[in-house]
């Protein structure tokens, strides 16, 4: 992207902060440099204790889990509507804390 004046101090060395306009809907968002679920080229959620599980018949559609799952790995199956893929989540719970209508529960993850 082209740096342009408004985005440099006023001597030119450095970068000021930007607004971030509230966004509604992640189709809003700019695309960033992600990549779908199931990029990992190994499954890598053997350690997991606690798994997150989803109540559809909660779910809003919001799709914050979505953005803020740090591993990428909740992806949309369809208008409103969202799934995990335990091949490559480590259970930490970001998901839950952050879905606003608490349609997420962790739960322990019971694998032998
Ligand atoms: S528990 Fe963590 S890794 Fe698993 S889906 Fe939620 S945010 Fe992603
Ligand atoms: S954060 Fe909660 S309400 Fe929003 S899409 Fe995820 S599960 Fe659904």
């Amino acid at each position: 992207m082209k740096k342009t004046k408004d985005m440099l101090s006023p001597d030119g060395t450095r970068p000021v902060k930007q607004e971030f306009p509230k966004r509604n809907h992640i189709s809003e968002y700019p695309t960033g440099p992600g990549f779908t679920a199931g990029h990992l080229a190994e499954i890598n959620a053997g350690w997991r204790v606690f798994k997150p599980i989803i109540d559809i018949e909660k779910c809003i559609g919001c799709y914050k889990c979505y953005m803020v799952c740090p591993d990428g790995v909740i992806f949309k199956t369809g208008e409103k509507a969202v799934a995990v893929d335990y091949d490559y989540c480590k259970g930490c719970g970001v998901c839950a804390h952050e879905c606003p209508v608490k349609a997420i529960t962790m739960i322990k993850d019971e694998r032998d």
